[in-house]
């Protein structure tokens, strides 16, 4: 019986200079490439829908809805607004040049970065292993995916097909564990890309490091959801609810993590959203097909810890039901939990959602800056001041005003962390600079000389050269005609 061929570090030295070679070539910067790479990218999409969320169902019990919505929907729009604004993007932006190069003209030419590594997580396991992908073939790059051993129907699923659809001497899957991405890290890339927990992103950026390679890290984070009075509860909570349950069961990135609100608005929030978690999964949401389930038996006893936690003893107002056995855990309230406690202390990527309440709604303010800045911040207000002052003084990834998780979808806004949730951005335009280098080009001829510039450096020059640097063309004119 002949053995698995084990991917380790010689293996890896191998892929990359394979790829470097197929970089090298000159073939992944031509528009036309990369066109037929992004094309590829979406015929396999569409082709293979039915087989994607069934895999996708298989890792995580995901509803086909959200993988279609979420997960292939969004790879989709990523490579269809990359295809449609390709060749903007690769345009050379023209810029201004200064009195000090005269005569000159200058630009910016985008470059791929060359050889790059993107390693992905389980949660959104095709979305967030392809869109990075598609930003780095859309601008010229040679791509290594690792998606993640946690997901592995997916994981293999995409290394058979993006080998069967793409262009493998450019783009490779390599499929593992930590391992594999090990031996991927030692390597020196141009790029790494890293969605995931701050754990292994220190890995990453340790790594990266020694090779001084870039990173982008994607991590995750406590994201806060604060509710004020007078507002339409009920949209409110459908969609808090969208955003928590409706979003991988809570295992997603922008989950709300933790709800603040006042001691006065507490129980009629705890109502509604009771209410409406009724009215979306059943009296026994155990037993609902619109919930995923708890990726693995390890994440299932890392929520159930939340949960056994002597500080929180009788703080749940709805749920708290489980069954191992299908690792399914339902959502989950708990009201005035102390935030010394885990589940106030630790990001919870699950279904349990605890309320901690406060006298005055400005005290959201110190809470959440007292922590590490979230990946998200929602607030549902019809205050104008209050939406100026959390925009103003609340620093996250991103803020969201009356709704959760929807700036995802939005292509024109930056997606990222900032601080402990993470650094640098994508989607979009975003996802074409995060992958490629901002050459500053300047061009002169050999008109305009100067001597100026070149010693002898006389006093003479020396007022000339201020002249010109301080007072411009008319400073420039003074000091010729020897005026002071
Ligand atoms: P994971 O366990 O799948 O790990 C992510 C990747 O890191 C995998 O490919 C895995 O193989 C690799 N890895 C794991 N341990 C490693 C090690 N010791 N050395 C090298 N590589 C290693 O996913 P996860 O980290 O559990 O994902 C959940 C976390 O990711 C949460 O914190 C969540 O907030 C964050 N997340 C962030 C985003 C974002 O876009 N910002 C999106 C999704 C998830």
């Amino acid at each position: 019986m002949s053995e698995a061929k084990v991917f380790d570090a010689t293996a890896a030295t191998e892929l990359v200079k394979e790829l470097r070679g197929t970089f090298a070539s000159g073939r992944t910067r031509s528009y036309e490439w990369r066109v037929s790479q992004l094309e590829s990218i979406l015929k396999l999409s569409a082709d293979h829908e039915e087989e994607i969320s069934d895999a996708i169902h298989s890792d995580l019990s995901k509803p086909a809805l959200e993988s279609i919505i979420h997960e292939i929907g969004m790879v989709k729009n990523s490579c269809k607004l990359a295809l449609k604004e390709l060749r903007r993007w690769m345009t050379p932006e023209k810029v201004q040049t200064t009195i000090t190069t005269f005569p000159s003209s200058a630009e910016i030419v985008p470059e791929p970065l060359g050889v790059v590594l993107n390693i992905s997580p389980w949660n959104y396991p095709f979305f967030l292993s392809l869109d990075p992908v598609v930003g780095a073939i859309a601008a010229g790059n040679a791509v290594v995916l690792k998606p993640s051993e946690i997901s592995p129907t997916t994981s293999s699923l995409i290394a058979k097909l993006l080998g069967k659809y793409l262009d493998t001497s450019a783009v490779k899957v390599v499929e593992g564990a930590v391992p594999e991405t090990n031996a991927l890290l030692e390597q020196k890339w141009d790029k790494i890309f890293y969605t995931g927990n701050g754990r292994v992103g220190r890995i990453v950026m340790a790594a990266a490091a020694k090779h001084l390679t870039p990173v982008v890290l994607e991590l995750g984070g406590k994201s806060p959801v604060v509710v004020d009075s007078k507002i339409n509860l009920q949209v409110a909570c459908r969609r808090i609810i969208a955003g928590k349950w409706g979003g991988n069961n809570g295992q997603a990135c922008v989950s709300p993590d933790y709800i603040i609100t006042t001691k006065e608005v507490a129980p009629k929030l705890v109502e509604s959203l009771k209410q409406e978690l009724e009215r979306f999964y059943g009296k026994n949401p155990l037993e609902s097909k619109d919930l995923s389930r708890i990726v693995n038996a390890n994440h299932f006893d890392r929520l159930t810890k939340l949960l056994d936690d002597d500080k929180v003893s009788g703080k749940i107002v709805l749920g708290g039901e489980k069954d191992k056995s299908k690792l399914q855990i339902a959502p989950t309230l708990l009201l005035d939990v102390p935030r010394d406690s885990l589940i106030m202390t630790e990001e919870i990527f699950g279904p349990l959602l605890p309320i901690i309440t406060v006298d005055k709604l400005e005290d959201c303010f110190d809470i959440v800056n007292s922590g590490t800045k979230p990946l998200a911040a929602y607030l549902f207000t019809s205050n104008k001041k209050l939406k100026e002052q959390f925009v103003a003084c609340i620093s996250a990834g991103a803020v969201v005003i009356n709704d959760t998780t929807l700036h995802l979808a939005v292509s024109t806004l930056p997606f990222g962390g900032v601080g402990e949730s993470g650094m640098g951005a994508y989607h979009g335009k975003f996802s074409f600079d995060a992958f490629s280098h901002k050459k500053a080009v300047l061009y002169r001829s050999f008109a305009g000389d100067v001597a100026m510039r070149y010693p002898p450096y006389t006093p003479g020059k020396l007022r000339f050269l201020k002249a010109l640097l301080g007072g411009g063309i008319l400073g420039l004119i003074r000091a010729i005609l020897g005026w002071s």
